[in-house]
């Protein structure tokens, strides 16, 4: 593991116990060059996460698929188009937390939210390329919509 402070490569570990309830290990480090004590933690891999498209079928996400779709909408336009893999990233970092299973219109939907406070052209364009929207209001109430449809559907919680 590299050293925040050096970036040495070699370390030892000095203390090793289980954190977050036994589904990680918690690994004190120490930088053999420097001395530097450091926390790692090592966690089983993550479940594939799987997209449920509208038609109903189910694959496996693809970051590639994303990352084609922000290039995209982000074509040309200034210092948005280098910050595509970091966004395509932080995008799949959060649908892993609603995961295992996301829908293909809730992936959508978080690439809009975010295309939105970036750049408003690339924000238009995967709109249009989404769902045929040509302005700005067609999603505005589509984003309204979604956003009623998937809050109260919560199959695991009793009735009434
Ligand atoms: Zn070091």
């Amino acid at each position: 593991m590299r050293c925040p402070t050096c970036a040495g490569r070699d370390d030892k570990v000095v203390d090793s116990r289980l954190a977050d309830d036994g589904a990680a290990i918690r690994r004190r480090r120490a930088c053999l060059a420097c001395g530097r004590r450091f926390t790692t933690f090592e966690r089983i891999e993550e479940t594939p996460l799987m997209v449920v498209k509208r038609s109903g079928q189910r694959e496996p996400f693809d970051r590639g698929k994303l990352v084609a779709g922000l290039r995209a909408a982000t074509k040309s336009r200034a210092g948005v188009g280098e910050r595509v893999e970091a966004l395509a990233a932080e995008l799949e970092d959060a649908l892993r937390l609603e995961g295992p299973e996301v829908t293909s219109q809730a992936i959508g939907l978080a690439v809009l939210e975010r295309l939105r406070v970036i750049d408003e052209v690339a924000y238009l364009r995967f709109a249009s390329v989404y769902k045929g929207f040509t302005d700005a209001g067609d999603f505005e109430r589509e984003a309204g919509l979604l956003t009623k449809a998937t809050e109260p559907k919560r199959r695991d919680e009793p009735p009434g």
